[in-house]
């Protein structure tokens, strides 16, 4: 049942699974590969008329919502063009979205020269002024369900929070900002590249032993114990399991941000705090303690792997609305996940 729901969310509609064209494999059973089917490639009906729309094959990740609100909302579970960018500034935020969509799903009928400048524009700066040298890599990856990860520009060693897909536009990029010394890896479902990303930037990655698998068995740093852990002065290593067995997230405490991969983050259905309930793979009870320990920790924003990110006025304001947050999931304390004996995914 878990396994069915799972699969699900994992392949976009529209494809099929057909026999493979290499045959029976070693134990002489059919082989089966999904294809998208061309209509899949077709335009949703619930697009607005105009050059961009979104076709079949979204997996409602919900980046694009996120990315250019004026232009992309939610219909019939999956995004959709509401409105057809219509300055220079919604245009530009239209195309970021759409060369960040995990699976390609955002399409314009004509061709638009503006693409080659926007992909040029990668890492976005989160917030000059708010959060300076603090980035969102974009490039959205389908290998990580569509995760966000980031990039940090720091005097001790720049740090790649998570994997986009492999770009190596944006490579160029951290090279020219100076490199990256750690991949920091949140935990296990949004490692995408991480190899290839490790290779290229010549960096130490850096993930909790109990989210290490065959993928990841290679890893640099392992973090055994509970913590926590520092790089350099400026940023620690915080072991919030429940999601995951290793789920880390990073403090960077000058900036007051905490990345918090899967563990929390804005639900943009809700617009309240999401802690990926259907997708825990260890223990609800266990990621609500580990929720509570946010509380002694200083800061006003959640940057997420998965949903959105939240800006809070100050610690105050973080506190409480982790305190309300705590109190309406009280019934689910107890709630050991079922998912923890199945494979992880990506
Ligand atoms: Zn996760």
């Amino acid at each position: 049942m878990a396994l069915a729901l799972r699969e699900s969310f994992l392949r976009p509609r529209y494809h099929t699974l057909v026999p493979s064209r290499s045959g029976r494999n070693e134990r002489n059973t059919v082989r089966y590969r999904f294809v998208v089917s061309a209509s899949a490639r077709d335009r949703r009906p619930q697009n607005v008329e105009g050059n961009f729309f979104v076709d079949h094959t979204c997996i409602d990740c919900d980046t694009c919502r996120w990315m250019a609100p004026d232009v992309f909302a939610r219909i019939g579970g999956m995004s959709a063009v509401t409105k057809q960018p219509a300055s220079k500034d919604e245009n530009i935020k239209a195309l970021q979205a759409l060369l960040s969509c995990p699976t390609n799903s955002i399409r314009t009928e004509k061709q638009m020269k503006e693409v080659v400048e926007v992909n040029k524009m990668f890492p976005l700066p989160i917030d000059e002024n708010a959060l300076p040298g603090v980035y969102h890599c974009g490039y959205h990856s389908d290998k990580t369900y569509g995760a966000t990860s980031y990039f940090i520009s720091h005097p001790e060693g720049n740090i790649m929070v998570d994997c986009p897909e492999y770009k190596e536009i944006l490579a160029r990029k951290f090279d020219m900002l100076g490199g990256v010394r750690y991949l920091f890896l949140t935990h296990k479902d949004d490692i995408g590249e991480h190899d290839k990303w490790a290779r290229r930037l010549n960096c130490e990655r850096i993930m909790h032993i109990g989210d290490v698998d065959y993928r990841t068995a290679d890893v640099e740093r392992k973090l055994h114990g509970d913590g926590p852990w520092n790089i350099g002065s400026d940023f620690e290593l915080v072991h919030t399991p429940g999601h995951t067995e290793g789920s880390v997230c990073l403090y960077y405490k000058p900036m007051k941000v905490l990345f918090t991969g899967d563990h929390l983050y804005k639900s943009g259905e809700t617009g309240e705090l999401g802690m990926a309930l259907i997708y825990n793979k260890q223990s609800v009870s266990l990621q609500l303690d580990s929720v509570k320990k946010l509380l002694d920790l200083d800061f006003n924003w959640i940057l997420p792997g998965h949903g959105r990110r939240v800006r809070f006025k100050d610690n105050h304001e973080k506190n409480a609305t982790i305190e309300d947050f705590l109190a309406s999931k009280e019934h689910l304390y107890g709630n050991v996940s079922t998912r923890n004996k199945e494979p992880s995914f990506a």
